[in-house]
């Protein structure tokens, strides 16, 4: 890789290369790379005219559309950081992650910019608004798909498609430099308050060549978007990988397993990476047909548990290999993953599948608690270090210490190295609960029950879930005299939490298991749920 490199570049490199090939593929609408160069020109240089400086941080709150994509190339080419956040997430959430990393631009949906993050923007440093209807760009109806309907345009918001086609300037000397921060990415963390892992376009672009590298795909690969975009997986695997291969990009807004399959007829994607479920749930879909993945070279899954069963009853029954990866968000998405030609071992004793091998200059190490290096076949803490690994949170140096020791990434999940080199994911030493890929993290749950008037202790555990890995579930004690019903209490949790988080059971016991110094035995609470 180029040591100034950055996906700004890659772009540039594509139009010189293949101007008229097609970059974004949304619905009927078509997007070259030329095009996409130009309306990301445009979208710079508007943020620019409002006063977004170098450095500077744009918030996007934006499923997988072009608008997406034309957001973040504008940000970067305007020389900011971008900010992805889920959509998915309700106002309180926003609103922390728009405080902590100051951001000084925001681009949203117009449908959520009227619903609420016109007032959840209300008290933070935004100073520019875009706002995007993601039915433009097509010309086919696809109201049906998308579910909304195009609004008028906000009167406080400028509108993205029609900045992009303004024909506006990208400011000059903006470019992103290799060390320069491209994102930053919010976890939650043991902590209870999101974090963000400060991703530089360094750790980009080096996970972007390895896909590049790492995947037998044909010239002009044609990738399908199955896992979002504003999640590091999305961005680095699959827009980032795409770009820099100068493919062609499937969008299909968000996951919905038909729309997913009529995309992959119309596109004929050779690549896609996703969730473990996302595949189940395809399979498991009344309309699919091995045809539909008669495309496919290869198909990746990570952010979860990929059980063993799953890739063989793929196989067997759609064709596809999947390959396994495993990553965090702050080593930029994949740190380890199966090479081309390679499948990946089961270990006999645990029945693991193994996740992969480190990539070049990756160096994966498994210590015990006392930080040892233990010999191949034992469990330990999993610890990374390599170009893809962040230089630590934004604005934690707390964090970012305890985090990052001596620079490497402790990982918090529990694995162990074979003799050949397989990395094997086992178990987690953080509480964090992986429900179908998302990760919650107990505390910021807790802190919402906590709010409640009725609840004196709260615990949330992940508990096993045939579909989902993991679920969700709450053990409450109530104060002296209160009452409340378990679905209340999850309804209150899914009012104020992005939907994967809120509590799917919530069960009363009249006191919590704690230790001695009166700290709640999380540990306890789910075992008992697994020997129940
Ligand atoms: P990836 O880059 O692999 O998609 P991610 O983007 O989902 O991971 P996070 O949301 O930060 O990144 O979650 C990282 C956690 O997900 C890991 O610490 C681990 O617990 C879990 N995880 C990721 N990949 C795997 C895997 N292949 N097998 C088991 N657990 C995994």
């Amino acid at each position: 890789v180029d040591p100034d490199d950055s996906l700004v570049h890659a772009l540039r490199r594509a139009v010189a290369e293949a101007p008229d090939r097609t970059f974004l593929a949304y619905f009927d609408a078509r997007l070259t790379y030329r095009e996409v160069d130009r309306l990301s020109d445009s979208v710079a240089g508007h943020l620019a005219a409002r006063g977004v400086e170098r450095g500077d941080r744009v918030a996007v709150v934006l499923q997988n559309s072009p608008h997406f994509v034309l957001a973040v190339l504008g940000a970067w080419k305007a020389g900011a950081t971008v900010v992805p956040v889920n959509p998915m997430y309700k106002s309180a959430e926003v609103s922390h992650v728009l405080k902590d990393a100051e951001a000084a631009a925001l681009v949203c949906s117009d449908r959520a910019w009227q619903a609420y993050l016109r007032d959840t923007a209300a008290g933070s440093p935004v100073r520019a608004v875009l706002t995007a209807c993601e039915r433009d760009f097509q010309t086919r109806d696809d109201a049906r798909v998308l579910g909304f309907e195009r609004l008028e345009p906000a009167a406080d918001a400028d509108d993205l498609t029609a900045v992009a086609r303004a024909g506006h300037r990208p400011p000059e000397g903006r470019d992103p430099l290799p060390g320069d921060i491209a994102l930053i990415s919010y976890t939650s963390g043991t902590s209870g308050t999101p974090k963000g892992a400060t991703n530089t376009h360094r750790n980009i672009m080096y996970n972007a060549e390895r896909q590049r590298t790492g995947l037998d795909l044909p010239e002009a690969p044609v990738y399908f978007a199955m896992a979002p975009l504003f999640h590091i997986t999305g961005m680095v695997c699959q827009f980032g990988a795409c770009l820099n291969s100068v493919g062609t990009l499937v969008l299909a807004y968000r996951f919905e397993a038909g729309v997913v399959l009529e995309a992959f007829a119309e596109h004929r994607p050779h690549y896609t990476v996703g969730p473990s479920t996302a595949f189940m749930a395809l399979a498991a879909h009344p309309s699919v047909t091995p045809d539909h993945f008669s495309s496919f070279e290869v198909i990746s899954s990570g952010g979860a548990p990929l059980p063993p069963a799953l890739v063989e009853k793929f196989r067997a029954g759609f064709g596809p290999y999947i390959r396994n990866g495993y990553g965090l968000t702050e080593c930029t998405a994949p740190c380890a993953s199966v090479p081309p030609g390679h499948e990946a071992p089961v270990d006999p004793v645990s029945g693991t599948l193994a996740v992969g091998v480190p990539g070049p200059d990756t160096v994966v190490r498994i210590l015990d608690d006392a930080g040892q290096e233990v010999p191949f076949g034992e469990q330990g803490e999993i610890v990374v270090s390599g170009p893809q690994v962040v230089p630590g949170y934004w604005r934690r140096p707390d964090a970012t210490a305890e985090t990052f020791p001596g620079g490497e990434l402790r990982t918090g999940d529990i694995g162990f190295m074979d003799e050949r080199g397989w990395l094997y994911v086992v178990d987690r030493k953080k509480d964090m609960i992986n429900a179908s890929g998302f990760k919650v993290w107990p505390r910021e749950v807790e802190d919402v029950l906590y709010t409640h008037p009725a609840v004196r202790e709260a615990a949330v555990v992940g508990v096993p879930d045939g579909y989902r890995g993991e679920t969700v579930k709450a053990y409450i004690s109530l104060r002296p005299g209160a009452e409340a019903d378990p679905d209340a209490l999850a309804a209150y949790c899914k009012e104020r939490l992005a939907a994967y988080k809120y509590p799917r059971q919530v069960e009363i016991l009249p006191e919590l298991p704690k230790t001695a110094s009166g700290k709640i035995l999380r540990r306890e609470l789910r075992s008992r749920t697994r020997d129940s």
